[in-house]
């Protein structure tokens, strides 16, 4: 049966991460559409969704305002895949601390038990890519690209850590939930979003 994957495009990295998708699509050979999604309705009608990179504050008071933040979090705790890239693993986690700002109090999705530090290494000017190993999830090399990137510095007992950069957490995963701190869909390596659509065939057939 065909999968339907959306892309939440409130704000961030939207084209980018449908590029991805569609390319994970072809070469795992599975059928499915790929869309940009922002309204309830679109939402609920998904086997799988991307909450993309961008800005964590906005795309979660845009989402709780338009009501899409409370159908995202009931279809996430029925077992809805979900890839959290940056701004979106903030959105997936219950607590969000910035470096310079401490506490802020965004609209936040809570799946993960995790304490999470946002731009964790740095400003926009402090971007770097560094190779990084996905060891769990048997992709033993991707080029992480971070951007203003969150580090994840504690994980509660449900919360397995897939990848670390300099004894950093960067990626992790709850059931068919993954967060990464750092951006695939600015890469041409498909792994981890090939990954995620494994997951959402594996959910919906
Ligand atoms: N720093 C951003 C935030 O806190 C995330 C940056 C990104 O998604 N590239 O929301």
């Amino acid at each position: 049966m065909s999968i339907s994957v959306g892309v939440l495009s409130i704000q961030g990295d939207v084209q980018e991460n449908i590029l991805s998708t569609k390319a994970a699509l072809a070469e795992l050979g599975i059928d499915g559409n790929v869309s940009d999604v922002r309204t309830p309705e679109e939402i609920s009608q998904l086997d799988g969704i991307i909450i993309p990179g961008g800005e964590s504050t906005t795309i979660g008071q845009l989402s709780l305002v338009n009501g899409s933040l409370k159908v995202l979090k009931e279809k996430i705790k029925n077992g809805m895949p979900v890839l959290g890239i940056c701004a979106g693993m903030i959105m997936l986690s219950n607590t969000a601390n910035d470096r310079v700002v401490g506490k802020t109090d965004q609209p936040l999705l809570g799946i993960f038990d995790i304490k999470l530090e946002r731009n964790s290494f740095g400003r926009q000017k402090d971007s770097f890519e560094s190779d990084i190993s996905l060891e769990p999830i048997n992709i033993q090399k991707f080029n992480g690209v971070f951007i203003r990137a969150p580090s994840v510095t504690e994980v509660g007992s449900d919360v397995q850590v897939l990848a670390k950069f300099n004894d950093r957490i960067v990626a992790i995963k709850k059931d068919n939930v993954i967060g990464t701190a750092f951006h695939p869909e600015l890469t041409d390596d498909v792994a981890i979003h090939k990954y995620f659509i494994n997951l959402v065939n594996s959910f919906k057939n």
